[in-house]
């Protein structure tokens, strides 16, 4: 059976956590797009760990983890995340990659800080992993598949030497910036194939033997709905799609295997980076509070270390994040921040040139649209060690059912601290199952 575990919001919702825990009872773990501009933090019995590229399933020995042919691949960082854990002690983890995924090549990464300079002030926030100009040659097709670093010398440095006379171009006339080098970038891609040779494979045919064989296999999404490429807050928004739907694409199964949509949700906002932001705490002592306390050690990026900005649960956003990816369960996070506070607010419409609607917008419209908030009293103090849903305090239980009733999606699994087994198991009325 194949799984998808998916952001609802704007990344960082927990997926790490929530596909670490899966991942127990996983054969397969996939990564099926983006690269390694966002990270998962995961909290286990070896540590804490960023991952950036690695599927969260490389804490499991028996489980196989695979690199999609959907991922922007950045070799180096792949091979120094595997040497990361297993220095921690982590046994060396079993991964796949697919010979269809595409390299993110040096010039990408130059690209990206070159552009950020020159846009200034008025950049994307991008994290200048190259991302973006890897997605764009990807699908102006001059990008390379892993398989081309198995083809011969002549053919790459040909390829190589094409595509840098255009590069080359801009990197001269508008970035005035050193060019493309064809026989160190050579030099480089057969460092790279030295790297990946033991993992590479057709990640296509070995997934669809292991859906015949009845494996569970858990599709692990980057970022959230909002953030998705087609879907979210454009231009705002990551170079790829981060919805479920794209998960058979980004692997090479069919779409109809995935049968089971777990988006996670958290029961506070946080985003990184530019972009629309309707329920923003502006009250900055407010946003700092809960930035402090939020996650496992404070809302920053796990990439960057970039302080994220801060939010009520907006229910607007998160149906409208939830049924973009046809879920089937929510899984609501990082309950047990919101401990400390005597009324929560949260957000339950917008309000679009003088009309209230539950309906998540297009940018344009969400550039002038206000929160609508209702208040609701917090529970006041710590629910983490909670196993049962029963045991939760009533007020916070009203605050799960108040939210379930409002984004419509069943919430089956409650998060209430950062480890493995800080789970709540509870069964909706929304459940189809
Ligand atoms: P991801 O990219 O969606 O995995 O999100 P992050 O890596 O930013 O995860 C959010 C942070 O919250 C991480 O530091 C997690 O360890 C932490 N976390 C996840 N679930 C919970 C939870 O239920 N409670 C608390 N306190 N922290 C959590």
């Amino acid at each position: 059976m194949v799984k998808a575990v998916v952001g609802a919001n704007w990344g960082d919702e927990g997926k790490g956590k929530i596909t670490d825990m899966l991942a127990q009872n996983a054969d397969v773990v996939v990564r099926f797009q983006g690269g390694a501009n966002a990270g998962h933090t995961i909290k286990n019995k070896y540590g804490k760990f960023a991952l950036h590229t690695l599927p969260s399933g490389v804490f499991n020995a028996n489980t196989v983890n695979i690199i999609g042919n959907g991922v922007a691949l950045n070799i180096p960082i792949l091979v120094s995340e595997i040497e990361g854990i297993v220095s921690k002690g982590v046994p060396k983890p079993i991964i796949l990659i697919s010979e269809r995924a595409q390299i993110i090549m040096p010039y990408h990464i130059k690209f990206d800080e070159y552009e950020e300079e020159r846009l200034a002030g008025k950049s994307f926030g991008s994290t200048k992993s190259g991302i973006a100009p890897f997605y764009s040659d990807k699908f102006a097709k001059i990008g390379f598949q892993v398989s081309d670093l198995w083809d011969t010398e002549e053919n790459l440095k040909e390829k190589i030497a094409s595509v840098s006379v255009q590069k080359n171009i801009i990197l001269e006339h508008l970035y005035h910036k050193p060019l493309i080098d064809v026989e160190e970038t050579f030099k480089t891609l057969m460092q790279y194939k030295e790297m990946i040779a033991p993992y590479v494979c057709d990640v296509s045919s070995y997934l669809n033997d292991a859906i015949k064989e009845h494996k569970t296999i858990l599709l692990e999404g980057q970022l959230g709905t909002l953030k998705d490429c087609d879907h979210g807050i454009y231009p705002m928004v990551t170079s790829s799609n981060t919805i479920a739907a794209y998960g058979g694409v980004g692997c090479g199964i069919p779409p109809y295997e995935i049968k089971q949509v777990i988006s996670v949700c958290k029961a506070y906002s946080s985003s990184v980076g530019a972009g629309e932001f309707v329920s923003e705490i502006e009250d900055e002592a407010v946003a700092d509070e809960l930035r402090h306390r939020g996650g496992d050690g404070g809302e920053y990026g796990a990439t960057t270390g970039r302080p994220r900005r801060m939010g009520w649960f907006d229910c607007v956003a998160s149906k409208y994040g939830c049924r973009l990816q046809g879920t089937t369960d929510v899984a609501f996070t990082v309950l047990d921040v919101l401990g400390y506070l005597d009324e929560i607010p949260v957000c339950t419409g917008y309000e679009i040139n003088g009309e209230v609607t539950t309906e998540f917008p297009v940018t344009r419209l969400l550039k002038v649209a206000k929160p609508v908030y209702e208040t609701l009293p917090g529970w006041k103090c710590d629910i983490t060690g909670i196993r049962e849903y029963e045991k939760l305090p009533e007020n916070c239980r009203k605050y799960i059912e108040f939210i379930e009733k409002k984004i419509e999606y069943p919430i089956t699994m409650i998060s209430n601290g950062p480890a493995r087994d800080d789970i709540i198991y509870r069964k909706s009325p929304l459940s189809s199952h």
